[in-house]
């Protein structure tokens, strides 16, 4: 983390200098600033050479040449440098230095959130502190499965997580643009209606609901949950997840394509080309089938019951 951030090898000399983390209750704050010390040296990027100058220590010091009279020197100062401004936020009381005769060599120990101080160093470990996992939601099956298409996948992510800028969204900003929706110019532009109740949706993705004959929920996050498991038939629902995504997609770029362009297309014309895109991907993703029977493949289910 902090070899990444500041820019020098993990091997790099000055990770030495910093000492009794970990031991005594001492936090790695002391042992950052202690580090970060040490690290206003020459090949720091945003030190440069005036690195041991910004720091007032000389380029090899220890961590206990930081005090002055017993207290940080740096907790007096009034410099308005960065790193200066830095290891005065994150230091630790300058009780915490061991200024015994005894005191053992300075060292460097990584301590990820409050987990003891360790010298192992993990970039698992620092990326799940950097990037916790979030909730676990309950429609990720319905976006994040095998065989899916990246581009509509990534659409469809945005579209559950409520990310795409539709019109209801830009209004609630106090953007000025018209409420109403580019498809029916009637209702409201919101996702609930873009997508399951705008009638102009509803010719690309009932479609292929209605191929089925089943009744997917109105609502749209309740479709969404539908959609991890809406029949027994593994091909069929495979296929509906996939249609899914491709008629988000394709009506979302329909739209963005009136917004920007003077063009427009009726919703037929996205259907044949949401369909197009379907069949063309099924067919590697068939290939890849492993059935005892030929006629189990997802070609063949598409064919049977989409076409
Ligand atoms: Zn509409």
């Amino acid at each position: 983390m902090l070899h990444d951030s500041l820019g020098v090898a993990l091997d790099d000399e000055r990770i030495k200098y910093a000492s009794k983390a970990g031991e005594e209750n001492i936090p790695l704050d002391w042992a950052l600033g202690a580090f970060i010390l040490n690290t206003a040296a020459p090949t720091y990027d945003n030190s440069g050479e005036s690195g041991p100058r910004v720091a007032g220590l000389p380029l090899h010091s220890v961590v206990a040449d930081a005090l002055r009279e017993g207290q940080w020197w740096i907790a007096s100062s009034r410099s308005r440098n960065p790193i200066i401004q830095l290891l005065r936020a994150c230091i630790p009381p300058s009780s915490a230095v061991n200024l015994h005769s005894d005191a053992p060599e300075d060292r460097y120990l990584w301590k990820i959130g409050d987990a003891a101080p360790s010298n192992s160093f993990s970039i698992a470990t620092i990326w799940d502190h950097l990037h916790p996992v979030g909730v676990r939601v309950d429609w990720f099956e319905s976006v994040w499965f095998k065989g899916r298409i990246p581009k509509h996948d990534f659409i469809s992510w945005l579209n559950s997580r409520d990310r795409l800028l539709t019109r209801d969204r830009l209004v609630s900003w106090g953007l000025l643009v018209p409420s109403t929706c580019l498809f029916c110019n009637t209702y409201d532009e919101s996702r609930q209606h873009l997508f399951f109740d705008c009638s102009y949706s509803k010719e690309v993705w009932y479609y292929f609901t209605s191929k089925t004959h089943l009744s997917p929920p109105l609502n749209f996050e309740d479709g969404v949950r539908w959609l991890k498991n809406p029949c027994r038939d593994k091909n069929v629902a495979w296929i509906l997840r996939l249609a899914y995504q491709a008629s988000v997609y394709s009506i979302w770029k329909e739209c963005n394509t009136r917004i920007h362009t003077a063009s427009s297309r009726p919703a037929s014309a996205v259907l044949m080309e949401t369909k197009t895109m379907l069949r063309s991907h099924l067919g590697p993703l068939t290939l890849k089938q492993r059935v005892s029977n030929p006629s189990d493949t997802l070609l063949v289910t598409w064919f049977r019951v989409f076409q």
